[in-house]
């Protein structure tokens, strides 16, 4: 798809017209595809008027609010790149975004700007801070819809300028910044709607950040280009996210992990109604069978699906089509979408292509594949080989019909005297047992130089007196030897990047 960003999603704003694009699911604000249209542009040309010119980076630096598509396309049609910053991000950890960028402008909002200007003192370089609300001593959006400057004329080059910056989550080392263009973003649209076919009347809970590259496309670019109306939650909080599907009569929800586990086993999802629900669609990390099938049982709806993908691919290469979600194999994160290119290859002979039902890593080409990390050719010439093909870094295996399972990635398996043993499998495993709330695992050496397998284990309030010991049964009563969990320690909560991902260096750190 040849066409800037804003245009490939907001093109049919005029034809939907009145409908409500976002619905703020804090206070009802509600924002119409007119109203969206308009304001961008309005506010497109208050930033170019402003000093904003094509190729700047702006950092936008916000929770979920109805505010930030409209910042992020406004942006976009003013010719920056938009690197999207996590809220949570601390001046310092802000700072290094900022330098590494080299944004010139930041937009945030007044709870936050304390923050976004140490973060601009400490990096430099950064012209000007808007706001998206009002703050004493800064321009605010809101004025800036007032601005009688004309639209900005910027030839963009959906081919090869950039629209998105954003960084990766950080799992497995520094989050590299990740340069997608206009085109890659766009196609990437193109190719996974229609899988996730939506339109006018569906509704979209959008709980999972827009500034990681799944929220963003799933939860805004997507609906957005269909005619969708896209409820927005700040950040996660189980009663209110319930409350949402309830009030707002919620069609489709896109989550992560941790959220099929609230919603599979904790008690207050039964308070609600729920029925509006057409289907649930996890990605992001692994996800187990087993809790899928309880989450969508629970629910009283077809099979909870998966899509896969990463920050690198704009972000997806896979998905279960909505209506193959009754049919498709558990566990599968979908079939390959089209336009896109996959192989399998060993992981010990990474020459050698494997078959179907062998795993091995995943690679991908197709016009999703990013133009690569911001100032990092080494990293990129790394991850994307001369014949364009990207190492996802990935074990993965195909079916018959071509469904993929995911199995953990390369990095994390843990190699148990020359077994592979995939953390993913045990993770799932544990959250089985009635008395654990949730579970990680990542692999240590014992005194003998081995690498084995160690569980960190959340227990449920309902099971204080779980002991180690119990565990470790459990898991061995139900794996193969060499799988077993041989350490347990227990900890208050399992941590993960807002991207639903365990930070399994953060548990390595304090091992
Ligand atoms: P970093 O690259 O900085 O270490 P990251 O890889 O976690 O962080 P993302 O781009 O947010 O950053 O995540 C992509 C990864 O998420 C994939 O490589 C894969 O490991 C995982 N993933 C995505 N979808 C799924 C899924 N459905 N099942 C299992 N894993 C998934
Ligand atoms: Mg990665």
């Amino acid at each position: 798809v040849e066409l800037p960003i804003h245009e490939a999603v907001l093109g049919r704003a005029a034809e939907f017209g009145d409908a409500p694009a976002l619905i703020d699911g804090t206070d009802g604000t509600t924002l119409t595809y007119e109203q969206v249209d308009r304001f961008h542009r309005r506010i497109a040309a208050a930033l170019a008027e402003a000093g904003v010119r094509k190729g700047d980076v702006l950092a936008l630096h916000s929770p979920n609010t109805i505010s930030f598509p409209i910042a992020f396309y406004a942006a976009t049609r003013a010719g920056a790149a938009v690197t999207t910053v996590h809220p949570l991000a601390t001046a310092e950890e802000f700072a290094k975004q900022v330098r590494d960028s080299a944004a010139r402008w930041i937009v945030t909002i007044s709870p936050l700007l304390d923050i976004a200007r140490r973060a601009a003192e400490l990096a430099g370089g950064v012209r000007e801070i808007f706001v998206c609300d009002s703050a004493p001593g800064h321009r605010s959006l809101i004025d800036m819809l007032a601005s009688a400057a004309p639209e900005p004329r910027i030839a963009i080059d959906p081919v090869s300028d950039v629209a998105a910056l954003p960084y990766s989550s950080g799992t497995t080392g520094t989050p590299k910044g990740v340069m997608l263009t206009h085109r890659q973003i766009a196609t990437n649209l193109a190719q996974l709607e229609p899988a996730i076919t939506a339109g006018p009347g569906d509704r979209i809970l959008a709980v999972l950040p827009f500034f990681h590259i799944y929220g963003l496309t799933a939860l805004m670019n997507a609906p957005l280009r269909v005619g969708a109306t896209v409820v927005v939650l700040p950040r996660f909080d189980l009663e209110q996210f319930l409350a949402a599907i309830q009030n707002h009569r919620i069609t489709g929800l896109y989550v992560a992990p941790p959220i099929v586990l609230a919603l599979a086993k904790h008690p207050a999802v039964t308070r609600y109604d729920l029925s509006s629900l057409k289907y649930v669609i996890s990605a992001a990390a692994p996800l187990d069978a087993n809790l899928a099938a309880a989450c969508s049982r629970r629910l009283n709806l077809p099979p909870l699906g998966q899509a896969y993908g990463m920050t690198e691919l704009s972000p997806g290469t896979h998905v279960v089509p909505l209506d193959a979600m009754a049919d498709a194999p558990p566990g599968t994160v979908g079939r390959l979408i089209a336009g896109t290119e996959m192989r399998i290859v060993s992981l010990d002979d990474p020459g050698k292509d494997l078959g179907t039902g062998e795993a091995g890593e995943i690679l991908i080409r197709g016009p999703q594949v990013m133009k690569g990390y911001l100032g990092r050719p080494d990293d990129t010439a790394a991850m994307i080989d001369a014949e364009g093909w990207l190492h996802t870094g990935d074990v993965g295996c195909v079916d018959g019909d071509g469904w993929l399972f995911v199995v953990d990635r390369v990095k994390e398996l843990i190699k148990y005297k020359g077994f592979q043993v995939a953390p993913a499998e045990l993770e799932a495993l544990l959250l089985t047992h009635p008395g654990i709330a949730d579970a990680a695992v990542i692999g240590v050496y014992n005194e003998d130089g081995n690498e084995i397998p160690r569980a960190y284990v959340v227990r449920q309030p309902t099971a204080p007196d779980l002991t180690e010991n119990e565990i470790m049964m459990y898991v061995a009563e139900r794996v193969a030897p060499y799988k077993r969990v041989r350490q347990v320690t227990f900890i208050e909560g399992v941590p993960r990047a807002a991207s639903g991902k365990i930070l399994r260096r953060r548990l390595r750190e304090g091992a």
